[in-house]
């Protein structure tokens, strides 16, 4: 049997985190290896897909990103059903977008209302690490690392959208964790 009859396992993974932060930028640098400075709220497509290959196991990563909506409404229902693994997704230089991670974290559960919400992999990316050469940094990895400590097995790495750093790193993370929980 040859790789294109092969099956391939579809994961479904969610990006949340208040606007701004930087989920779309992350998207399109991981799925385009492109950043564009330009604000752009929406873009409008449900989710973008990327193949990829985890050992021996053919895999098509279906990321949702919001379409602008988490400023100012829910997600809708369809958003977040069958989610494998959800990413969070701060600024490293705006404390308001540390705070609100438990908000995402638990609209998320309420939402998804996945079957066991205390196991549930999140992983939680801190974004923008390129800005003023890290000195505009408000949010230590330390306090993220605590975060996510506190709220049991969440993992933690720090991306730049920008310049592409740790981003395939963090997708790969991400779909080896929503696998786990296919
Ligand atoms: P979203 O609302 O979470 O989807 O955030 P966007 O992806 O739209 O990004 C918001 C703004 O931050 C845009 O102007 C992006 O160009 C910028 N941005 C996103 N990621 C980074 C990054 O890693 N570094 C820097 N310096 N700017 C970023
Ligand atoms: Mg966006």
């Amino acid at each position: 049997m040859d790789g294109s009859t092969r099956k391939r396992t579809l994961l479904k993974v969610i990006l949340l985190g208040d606007s701004g932060v930087g989920k779309t930028s992350m998207m399109n640098q991981y799925v385009n290896k492109k950043f564009s400075p330009h604000y752009k709220s929406t873009i409008g497509a449900d989710f973008v897909t990327k193949e990829l290959q985890i050992d021996d196991k053919q895999v098509t990563l279906q990321i949702w990103d919001t379409a602008g909506q988490e400023r100012f409404q829910s997600l809708g229902a369809a958003f977040y059903r069958g989610a494998e693994c959800c990413v969070l997704v701060y600024d490293v230089n705006v404390l308001r977008s540390f705070e609100t991670l438990n908000t995402w974290r638990e609209e998320f559960l309420k939402q998804a209302h996945p079957a066991e919400p205390d196991n549930f992999p999140f992983i939680l990316l801190g974004n923008k690490i390129d800005l003023d050469g890290g000195n505009s940094r408000v949010v230590s990895e330390w306090q993220a690392k605590e975060w996510c400590d506190s709220r049991g097995n969440i993992a933690y790495l720090e991306t730049s959208a920008k310049e592409g750093y740790n981003v395939d790193e963090a997708f790969l993370c991400v779909a080896r964790t929503a696998l786990a929980n296919e």
